[in-house]
């Protein structure tokens, strides 16, 4: 809710006075009082405001064309004037009723105005201003006091206007009507006053602006010289002594030289006669006479000039880190242009309503920012314009959602995007730079488009286990698959350093396999929908049935085995009762005596972690979405074969229960998985420690552990206690 200060009567054209929300009065004293170099880019800003304007204005007037009865032409003017110190820029746009004004310019929070902030006190350039949608507030690089005039179809003509310091004022403007737009009155900081100077606003248009789709005039002081007869020059001397006591009038002085009169007298009497003066006059210049570079043949168009659109199009400031220029013809026809930027927006996969970023043209008439259709939501980092020479100008967004030329359209801008990126990847350099900044989004591709599926895995990347600090394609470890091995395995977790050192990798590496170590939240998405890479399935190390190819002795002792630890693994279940599917032999761990692998078609821990931490989600699906657990064991480790002796002399040993509990709480954690009822485990551990140190303990259950079997009981403890420390 804006504030309002005073309650002065607004119909005697009373100023009204605002606080600028407190984020913005902050904002707008850092880009006062911080030293910035790079001032100029205040003026792409407010074209920018203006562009937008009459972007909408136009729109409306698709639909409904009197909306521009009240000024037929759309333009953008600046005018300098350096006796006032200001600069002004007047559009034909849309225009801001009081309330945008209120709102627009000062009360209402913008998420960008903070990120802003961070990013400039991180170092961020203010040129940067534009993409956090503050940029009008640029104004006040250049200028100590800014005043809007405005006039919207809906309402009357308003001032806003504010010289910093927490507040603004608004009133009923009676000044020279607009008929509809916005002036944007700048008053010049007296050091900044170069850019009252002609030649600077060219240059800093000319650099930020020239692909504005209105045209940017700028008046202009200009001279001519005038011929004239030797009473008028007389005249005209007595005359511009006065002016420039009066100072300059722009009009033109002096009529055309009377021919008729003339042609009396004799040719050398003429030639005395003719004198000639110098004569002031203003006019408009058009800056941006560029056509719209889309139209323009790609083999004309320079690397630079693409650097250009893209900024005046993005607002960006840096250069795109590609471009694909292409048109359509036949059946249906359309231009477009598409840019990879550099970097992702500070936004990108924040506001559900962002902007898709392809502007959409109907025969070089602006239609729209926001066109759901034209770009699949993963793509929606993607900048750039489609003109199209087959919808219908005054088309609605209803009728948007259904036309069959925007499918046609949406499918070419996603083939063409997915060709740009491969020729991305052809530089691997380049490549990592775009893959850093917008992997997430191939691989919500990948998740979402199952008809480009196939392509957008082959621009996939992944740290493995055998590629160090480096990442590689799918297609690169398919080349280095050994010849018995017949899947590609992967494991998904929280971090690199975690997965690599797994107890569900160990096999896998010691049977000479590569792993895929997925270690984004989205990769477990990912592996949902790309079930085979080349032919090749894709299994998880730590899902249930994880078969590695097995010599004919292998094969035997794992037979061996499995009826060697029948009875404990029957035991195991029936103390874990419904904790876990079930309890198995496995031959996938070296180094660990159990762990918990998920099955087939259920959560992995990963996953698990991932849809806790989504606050949220209702805690009943939790419950049947849950990961299935299966406890694998592994026949050579001592704790096992242990374990399996006490079985087998007496299955109801007190102590076996709470092993094989403190074993199976131990294994979740190793497992990736967050314990129920951590204080029931730690205190498990605690009667351990207490047994190591050989206190007494009053309920102790664990009284017939044995010296012997101490060593085993002790390194499990060591490690529990180290990764106590981790969850914590
Ligand atoms: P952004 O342009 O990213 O929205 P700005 O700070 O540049 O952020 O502008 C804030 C808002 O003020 C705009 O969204 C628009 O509603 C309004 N505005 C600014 N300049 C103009 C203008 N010349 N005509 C109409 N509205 C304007
Ligand atoms: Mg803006």
């Amino acid at each position: 809710m804006p504030e309002k200060d005073t309650t002065m009567a607004v119909d005697a054209g009373e100023p009204e006075t605002f606080a600028f929300q407190a984020e913005i009065a902050q904002l707008m004293s850092l880009i006062i009082n911080t030293f910035y170099s790079n001032k100029e880019i205040f003026l792409r800003e407010l074209i920018s405001n203006s562009s937008d304007a009459l972007d909408k204005i136009r729109y409306e007037s698709l639909t409904d064309p009197s909306k521009l009865d009240s000024c037929k032409e759309l333009f953008i003017k600046i005018i300098p004037n350096k006796n006032d110190r200001t600069l002004t820029i007047i559009d034909s746009g849309i225009g801001m009723t009081k309330a945008d004004l209120v709102n627009n310019l000062g009360t209402i929070a913008k998420s960008g105005t903070k990120a802003f902030m961070e990013a400039l006190q991180a170092g961020a350039d203010i040129s940067m201003i534009g993409q956090f949608g503050v940029g009008f507030y640029s104004a006040y690089l250049v200028a100590d006091k800014v005043s809007v005039v405005s006039k919207h179809n809906d309402d009357e003509q308003y001032l806003w206007e504010s010289a910093a310091g927490g507040s603004f004022t608004i009133r009923p403007d009676h000044g020279e009507p607009l008929g509809r737009g916005t002036k944007i009155v700048l008053h010049i900081k007296e050091d900044q006053a170069e850019y009252l100077e002609e030649s600077k606003i060219k240059e800093v248009v000319k650099k930020h602006s020239q692909f504005i789709g209105y045209p940017i005039k700028l008046l202009v002081e200009k001279e001519r010289e005038k011929e004239i007869s030797d009473d008028e020059a007389e005249e005209e001397e007595v005359k511009a002594v006065k002016d420039a006591d009066e100072n300059e009038d722009d009009k033109p002085k002096i009529e055309d030289v009377g021919e008729d009169e003339e042609e009396d007298k004799d040719a050398k009497d003429k030639k005395k006669k003719k004198k000639t003066i110098k004569e002031k006059y203003t006019e408009d210049e058009e800056l941006n006479k560029t056509k719209p570079l889309w139209t323009r043949n790609p083999d004309d168009i320079t690397q630079e000039e693409y650097g250009e659109f893209y900024k005046s199009l993005t607002n960006d400031w840096e250069d795109h880190l590609a471009v694909k220029h292409f048109s359509v013809e036949g059946q249906l026809e359309f231009r477009a242009l598409l840019f990879a930027p550099r970097r992702a927006p500070f936004d990108l996969f924040e506001n559900k309503k962002r902007k898709n970023n392809i502007k959409l043209y109907v025969r070089r008439v602006f239609i729209m920012d926001n066109c759901e259709e034209i770009i699949p939501d993963y793509l929606n980092f993607m900048r750039g314009i489609v003109d199209s020479e087959d919808l219908p100008l005054n088309i609605s967004r209803e009728m948007l959602q259904q036309n069959k030329i925007l499918k046609v359209i949406r499918k070419n801008l996603v083939k063409k995007c997915i060709e740009l990126f491969e020729e991305l990847a052809e530089d691997a350099e380049n490549y990592k730079k775009f893959y850093e900044q917008f992997s997430k989004n191939l691989k919500l591709g990948i998740h979402e488009d199952s008809t480009n599926r196939k392509k957008l895995s082959e621009l996939l990347r992944f740290h493995t286990s055998s590629t160090g600090e480096e990442m590689c394609a799918l297609k690169d470890y398919v080349g280095r698959m050994k010849e018995v091995q017949k899947h590609i395995y992967y494991i998904t977790g929280e971090s690199r350093e975690q997965v690599a050192h797994s107890s569900f990798v160990e096999r896998v590496l010691k049977a000479g396999f590569e792993v895929l170590y997925m270690t984004e939240p989205i990769d477990e998405y990912v592996v949902q929908q790309l079930k085979e890479f080349d032919g090749k399935q894709l299994v998880s190390v730590t899902k249930e049935g994880l078969e590695l190819p097995l010599s004919d002795e292998e094969k035997k002792k794992m037979e061996e085995d499995k009826t060697k630890f029948e009875n404990l693994c029957k035991t195991v279940k029936d103390i874990l009762d419904k904790k876990v599917e079930k309890v198995v032999v496995s031959n996938r761990l070296v180094d660990s005596p159990c762990c918990i692998v998920t099955s087939q078609y259920g959560w992995t821990a990963n996953m698990e972690r991932i849809m806790k931490a989504q606050a949220l989600r209702d805690s009943s699906t939790m419950g049947y979405m849950a990961a299935k657990k299966h406890l694998e064991i592994n026949p050579d480790h001592p704790i096992m074969e242990n374990l399996r002796q006490k079985i087998e002399a007496d299955k109801h040993d007190k102590s076996v229960k709470d092993l094989v509990m403190l074993l199976f709480e131990t294994a979740l954690m190793s497992s990736g998985f967050a314990l129920e009822d951590p204080q029931v485990h730690a205190a498990r551990i605690y009667r351990m420690i207490k047994l190591g140190l050989g206190l007494d303990d009053d309920d102790a259950p664990m009284e017939e552990i044995t010296t012997e079997e101490t060593p085993a009981i002790a390194e499990v403890n060591n490690d529990e206690a180290s990764r106590m420390e981790e969850v914590d």
